[in-house]
């Protein structure tokens, strides 16, 4: 079944076409990226998806209903951008709360019982009364991606989540967000601008240039351009 479909959406900002006559779907349960070099629309069409803008032209769909004009926070999706910067004065499991925005948690738990949820699953259990400050890089982005995951959206966004990152520990987190995504089962489109990450972590890849895409596929069919 479909999770998510882009119906010719276009998106200009003045004469910029960001996003152009895009077409695509993302299956339930996939990870699916949108890879390609700086300025091919990649983080447009992750903020479309997240409702932060409105196309331009076209319609976008979740599993089949219209959710064009919907506004963000009707929207079931959580969101991790690059460097999504947690809350300093917070502790973790405060900045993991906040990300159920005041809506009950899900399966009738706790708040309290909702974080240590999360945070296991994160692999950070027992990191409630830490501070942000005090943590690496990899585990300030497993808690964002925690607090996105709060009020247990149907879709995750992760916009270059390893950016900040060294090559190792980026390695360590693809491998770590690979593992969350599968345990939950959740639809999750990724962006980056690295094909090697890419190909590493997806079901299936948009090879995107200039606001739409060149090739999509599974990792094994994508063809390298010398
Ligand atoms: P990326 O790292 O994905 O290329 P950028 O750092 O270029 O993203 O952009 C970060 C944010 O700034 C995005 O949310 C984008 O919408 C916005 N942005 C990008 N280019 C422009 C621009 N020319 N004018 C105004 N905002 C922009
Ligand atoms: P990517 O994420 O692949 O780097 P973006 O989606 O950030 O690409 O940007 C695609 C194009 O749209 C770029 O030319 C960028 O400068 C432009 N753009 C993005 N956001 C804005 C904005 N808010 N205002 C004006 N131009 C923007």
């Amino acid at each position: 079944p479909v999770a998510l479909e882009f119906d010719g959406v276009t998106k200009r900002y003045g004469g910029t076409t960001a996003v152009d006559d895009l077409s695509l779907s993302v299956r339930e349960g996939e990870f699916f990226t949108l890879v390609g070099p700086s300025g091919c629309g990649k983080t447009t069409t992750l903020r479309l998806i997240a409702g932060f803008e409105r196309p331009t032209d076209g319609t976008l769909r979740f599993g089949g209903d219209d959710v064009t004009g919907v506004p963000p926070e009707d929207r079931d999706v959580g969101v991790v951008f690059q460097n999504y910067a947690l809350f300093p004065h917070m502790t973790v499991g405060e900045n993991v709360a906040y990300g159920l925005n005041f809506a009950d948690p899900p399966n009738g738990l706790s708040s309290a019982e909702r974080v240590r949820e999360l945070l296991e699953l994160v692999d950070l259990e027992g990191f409630e009364d830490r501070e942000p400050e005090n943590l690496s890089g990899g585990q300030k982005q497993r808690i964002a991606i925690a607090r996105a995951l709060a009020p247990g959206p149907e879709v995750l966004l992760l916009d270059e989540p390893m950016s900040a990152l060294d090559a190792q520990l980026r390695e360590r987190l693809r491998l770590q967000v690979k593992a969350i995504q599968r345990e939950l089962g959740i639809t999750t489109v990724y962006v980056t601008h690295d094909q090697e990450e890419a190909l590493a972590i997806s079901d299936r890849l948009a090879v995107m240039r200039a606001g739409a895409p060149e090739q999509v596929a599974p990792p094994r069919k994508i063809y390298r351009r010398p």
